[in-house]
């Protein structure tokens, strides 16, 4: 038995969707475009034996447009890992004991 979180992009736009979105800046050579939106989710899954099981969705997404330093991984990451403690904390305590040493890992 296991956790597992991978974060996933959900759509990437060369417009602003909403004032949440993630933005990266560079040149595409070929639209001249320098900005590119996107949304993206954090997952946890629950791995027992053969099964996979959703346990919890954390979107990764901007407070609001004019933030200096944008959402991440990371930042889902302990949002995420917080909701599951309080929502099983006994699950949690034995999960989050084991995996300490590969979310470390995880998020070098
Ligand atoms: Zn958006």
């Amino acid at each position: 038995m296991g956790i597992i979180f991978d974060g996933t992009g959900l759509f990437k736009s060369d417009e602003k969707h909403c004032e949440h979105c993630l933005r990266i800046e560079y040149t595409n050579e070929r639209t001249g475009e320098t900005k590119q939106y996107m949304h993206h989710v954090l997952e946890a899954k629950l791995l027992v034996g053969d099964m996979v099981l959703s346990i919890g969705s954390e979107f990764i997404e901007n407070e609001s447009e004019d933030v200096t330093n944008q959402d991440c991984e990371l930042k889902a990451y302990y949002r995420l890992a917080e909701r599951i403690k309080q929502t099983c904390p006994k699950l949690a305590s034995l999960l989050f004991r084991a995996a300490t040493k590969w979310k470390i890992i995880a998020f070098k």
